[in-house]
């Protein structure tokens, strides 16, 4: 199931719209955000509960045609094109025939992805810029692990000499054990790749941004970019 990327000629899309990036090492620029309808996990934080199902907000179908355009007319000042979700890679296919539009467009492709579903990284690798990638810790997100998947995800990434980061939520029961294991895999990968540590925004008042101090200092010792950041988006009250 995780890996069954939907043979589709159009996209199931939830909205795409121009904003600024809140997370990663991009915060700050203007993007143009593809939110991808679906996702194959259920975060406890999840903030885009209409891209996964949940609520009765729906998406529309959308032709190659009719995506690009949309992206087109909204990338004026844009520094790139945020595929998004959801898990975008759920719909590879689909991603797989867009990638070759933004190129030719000369348009940046930045990657927002759960960093699981290996496989259908493998269809689009070659026409992405940037993976911004998540390890999601089971005792953060309350679902089993995916260290395996991590691994082979990040591998791909690597050897396609991709410009990637990884970030990690900390919520109030993430445990010590998934954070050093997570960042062995980084450092497994890059030892000198940007680490993120995201406070889950829901969590904030149960001392989670202390906590993703205590865990900068353990990681140091093992990745030495790691910072902690927060999703500036929801500071500033935007999408
Ligand atoms: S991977 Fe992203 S979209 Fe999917 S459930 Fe988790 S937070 Fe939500």
């Amino acid at each position: 199931m995780l890996q069954c990327a939907l043979p589709m000629k159009t996209a199931q899309i939830s909205e795409i719209f121009q904003s600024i990036q809140g997370e990663g090492k991009y915060v700050g620029v203007r993007q143009v955000f593809v939110r991808f309808f679906g996702c194959h996990m259920h975060c406890s934080w999840c903030d885009t509960p209409e891209s996964i199902g949940d609520t009765t907000r729906n998406y529309q179908e959308m032709t190659l045609a009719e995506v690009f355009a949309k992206i087109k007319e909204l990338s004026v000042d844009c520094h790139s094109i945020s595929l998004t979700g959801g898990e975008p890679l759920l719909q590879a296919d689909f991603i797989a025939n867009l990638l070759p539009l933004l190129k030719k467009a000369k348009l940046s492709v930045y990657l927002e992805t759960s960093g699981v579903l290996h496989k259908a990284l493998n269809q689009v690798i070659k026409g992405v810029d940037i993976v911004a990638m998540d390890i999601k810790m089971p005792s953060s997100t309350g679902e089993r692990s995916f260290w395996k998947e991590h691994e082979q995800f990040l591998n791909i990434a690597r050897k396609n000499k991709k410009d990637i980061f990884v970030k990690a939520v900390v919520g109030s029961k993430t445990s010590k054990a998934d954070i050093v294991r997570t960042a062995k895999i980084v450092h497994a990968s890059d030892p000198n790749m940007l680490f993120i540590l995201q406070p889950n925004t829901f969590d904030l008042s149960r001392g989670v941004v202390q906590k993703c101090e205590d865990f900068q200092r353990l990681c140091f010792k093992i990745l030495p970019n790691t910072r902690v950041m927060p999703q500036m988006h929801k500071f500033m009250k935007i999408r």
